[in-house]
């Protein structure tokens, strides 16, 4: 496992890209999730998209409390419900504000096994999806922020 580099900036063009499905999940899939993971723990994050290292593919990955999830091509199913909370972004260091998301989602996406999951999901781990699944078209927390943070 390696810790990779962030990419970061909200004006940065790599950011901005559209992220390609994955087709197969090989080697490369799966050593992209356990740095992703390593990465993640060590910059104390909770949701960490492949953008942001670099890597223009729909995969993400989320850690909240006890729970680890491995997203592979996540699509949202349904969503319903309005929320407004405060989100940062690892790849807009010093940058906190509050953002609208739906406070309820169902979910689709394929775990590093190639298994099928559907769930719904709601409150701060749906804001925690929501947030890495755009980062896969290229959208920013900023780009929907009402408010910033003080
Ligand atoms: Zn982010």
């Amino acid at each position: 496992m390696a810790i990779r580099d962030l990419v970061t900036g909200a004006d940065n063009p790599e950011l901005r890209k559209i992220s390609r499905e994955v087709r197969i999940i090989n080697k490369h899939v799966l050593t992209l999730l356990d740095d992703m993971k390593e990465t993640l723990h060590a910059v104390q994050g909770v949701g960490l998209a492949a953008p942001q290292v670099g890597v223009l593919r729909r995969i993400a990955i989320v850690e909240f409390g006890d729970k680890y999830y491995e997203l592979i091509n996540p699509r949202i199913l349904k969503s319903s419900g309005e929320a407004i909370g405060e989100e940062g972004c690892l790849s807009v260091p010093g940058v906190r504000g509050k953002v609208k998301r739906p406070e309820t989602i169902t979910v689709m996406y394929v775990d590093r096994a190639g298994k099928r999951h559907r769930e719904e999901i709601t409150g701060i781990l749906a804001r925690v999806f929501c947030h890495e699944i755009d980062h896969l078209d290229g959208v920013l927390f900023v780009d929907k922020m009402i408010e910033e943070a003080e």
